[in-house]
């Protein structure tokens, strides 16, 4: 039953990113079953999930194909390690499809179980190249505050997240950040435009202050989703694109959120304009049925680590695990099959900017933008002057409190109500979630009155 399970959970299970003390009190929501874009929990309440799991059910749940997928292979052979010159066919074939899909400089792919996995890679791997080029004193990386590149030492290090950097003594040296370009809270004095090409010189200014011969790459989201779906001026990519090829730096683009269609285009760099050395990826890639991560490695940085690297000391027990790779093969060819990518960019990502604009004119909503099938609500208290809630007042919190009643899953990031729902929603489901994002925007604006 459901309160046996939430014992148990409360017992045993230590959830990530959670409060224990309040999961304990409250008990989690069991979520047991799930098709097309729609979960069901234990006590049989239907739920739209505006999230995809954890940004990732792109191709949304019950795919046969994914499943079969996964099936043959665990019979046919569930594990073998791709360690010392062995392989097996499924990531020989991902990687060859994974090519295929990303743009022309990739032509080859380091896999890993995540993206967290997947950024440490980046870590290891541009200080590497620049070691290998003869100048190991570029060490330095360059981030974001507020982006999430994963929780393990490196990604958490890379992420600009002050609360995660305040548990484990956390960045770990050589990496350093810059102020994210967010219009609403930081620019708004200018056009969108300006604050973009301002933005991305901070990039320039934080180059010349550790001294470019130190620096060795750049990582972005293309579009900060865990951060609150940040979506960055059209001029800001372009001007980056230009500095770090001006200063001679790897820039990484972090594909795990914005990979696989949820743009409108197979990656973020693509919708952004962006030529990347090196790309991260995870979730999408599989639709998040099985985890799977990894680094695309682009032509600069491939040539050097295979003509002039030797061995790279790297890698990891699943890098190439051929189920997960499997279903990795069944899941693009899925998404080409539906035609998804298209779809996004076509018809449901313009479907879902027009809802996002008619709701722009809730009492609540102060902002609303999207990108492909991403989106982010900002929450206001005044939308004439722009105030906002006071941060105890939890605004983004009794919003998500409302969604979860009311049979919706959108995520808070203080006062941004975000969201990033399944590829193939249909521009029917997208009014639905509409009907129910303002019912949940009513109801949370009446509790705020209050
Ligand atoms: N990079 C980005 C942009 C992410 O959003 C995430 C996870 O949400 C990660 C990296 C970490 O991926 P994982 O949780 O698979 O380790």
């Amino acid at each position: 039953s459901t309160a046996d399970w939430q014992r148990a959970d409360a017992a045993h299970f230590l959830h990530p990113f959670t409060d224990f003390q309040s999961l304990a009190r409250k008990g989690s929501r069991i979520i047991t079953r799930a098709d097309n874009i729609y979960l069901w929990d234990s006590e049989g309440h239907k739920i739209l999930d505006a999230m995809s799991g954890l940004w990732c059910v792109n191709v949304g749940y019950g795919q046969q194909a994914l499943i079969d997928a996964a099936t043959r292979q665990l019979r046919e052979l569930p594990f073998y390690n791709a360690f010392f010159q062995t392989a097996t066919p499924p990531p020989i074939e991902l990687a060859e499809l994974l090519c295929e899909v990303t743009p022309p400089q990739f032509n080859h792919v380091f896999f890993t179980g995540s993206g967290s996995e997947g950024n440490d890679t980046v870590v290891r791997m541009v200080r590497r190249y620049w070691d290998v080029l003869g100048q190991p004193q570029r060490q330095v990386i360059i981030s974001r505050k507020n982006a999430y590149h994963g929780s393990t030492m490196a990604g958490a290090s890379l992420g600009g997240m002050a609360a995660m950097h305040a548990q484990g003594g956390l960045p770990i040296p050589g990496i350093v950040h810059i102020e994210q370009p967010y219009w609403y809270a930081l620019g708004r004095s200018m056009s969108r435009d300006d604050f973009g090409r301002v933005a991305a010189r901070w990039l320039e200014d934080k180059i010349l202050e550790v001294g470019p011969d130190k620096v060795a790459a750049f990582i972005g989201e293309p579009v900060q989703g865990a951060g609150g779906v940040i979506i960055p001026p059209e001029t800001y990519w372009p001007e980056i694109q230009r500095i770090c090829d001006q200063y001679g730096i790897l820039l990484v683009s972090d594909e795990v959120i914005c990979g696989f269609g949820r743009t409108g285009h197979w990656f973020g760099c693509e919708r952004f304009g962006v030529r990347p050395d090196l790309m991260t990826f995870a979730k999408g890639v599989t639709s998040g049925y099985i985890p799977l991560g990894g680094v695309m490695v682009g032509d600069r940085v491939a040539t050097v680590m295979i003509e002039q690297g030797g061995e790279f000391e790297h890698g990891y027990t699943y890098s190439g695990h051929p189920t997960a790779c499997a279903v990795g093969v069944a899941n693009i060819r899925l998404i080409r099959e539906l035609g998804l990518v298209q779809h996004v960019r076509d018809t449901a990502g313009p479907h879902l900017a027009k809802l996002f604009e008619t709701l722009k004119d809730h009492p609540l909503v102060g902002d609303a933008e999207t990108c492909g099938l991403m989106g982010a609500l900002l929450l206001v208290k005044n939308k004439v002057t722009g105030e906002l809630f006071p941060d105890e007042v939890g605004i983004g919190m009794v919003c998500r409190g409302h969604c979860f009643g009311n049979g919706l899953i959108m995520r808070a990031v203080g006062n941004r109500m975000i969201m990033a729902p399944p590829l193939v929603m249909t521009t029917a489901q997208i009014d639905e979630m509409g009907s129910l994002i303002r019912r949940c925007l009513d109801l949370t604006l009446e509790q705020a009155r209050r």
